[in-house]
């Protein structure tokens, strides 16, 4: 299964296995996870079968519940610290997409900021900016925006921000345009 082959090779302790955690549903005994601020970025440690917590650092409040489109959506923002997955039949239309991870299989429209990894599958078609740590594009799926995949610059949210080889060696562009 590619979503989590590419999950697996893109590991980076605990943030990715909360988000397969949380996927999957597996019992692993380990009741605490950690979750990046979607707003400030500070990292923090929230009880697994938490579905939404208050930022301790920003005060602003976070879902942590994946979120998942199987129809077609349309909203002004979507904003969790899970993972949301558009299935293929899925078609989510958003001004901004704030999320733990993507996983797309069918359509997205609108700005994608994704603190973990964002995985396209073969049949999926995003039309809008795509902001990530990391990518993985099934061949034939239709990209059109911007793309800036690779660990954030300008926080100092610390951990979060490890450099990640990126498979294929696509890299962040150097475009001076961002401060
Ligand atoms: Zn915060």
């Amino acid at each position: 299964m590619l979503a989590r082959e590419c999950l697996s090779e893109n590991a980076q302790g605990r943030r990715l296995s909360y988000m397969a955690g949380a996927e999957s549903n597996l019992p692993t005994g380990d009741d605490r996870a950690t979750v990046v601020c979607l707003h400030c970025g500070k990292p923090q440690e929230v009880g697994r079968r938490a579905m939404s917590i208050t930022c301790k650092f920003c005060n602003k409040s976070l879902k942590l519940e994946d979120i998942p489109i199987k129809t077609y959506q349309a909203r002004r923002v979507i904003e969790t610290c899970g993972v949301v997955t558009v299935e293929k039949k899925g078609n989510v239309v958003s001004d901004k997409i704030l999320c733990g991870g993507l996983v797309a299989r069918g359509k997205v429209k609108g700005t994608v900021i994704s603190h973990g990894p964002v995985l396209v599958g073969p049949e999926a078609e995003i039309r809008g900016d795509v902001t990530a740590p990391t990518l993985a594009v099934g061949a034939g799926a239709v990209l059109e925006g911007h793309y800036i995949i690779g660990p954030k610059n300008g926080h100092n949210g610390g951990a979060a921000n490890e450099p990640e080889p990126i498979s294929g060696g696509r890299r962040p562009s150097a475009d001076d345009d961002f401060d």
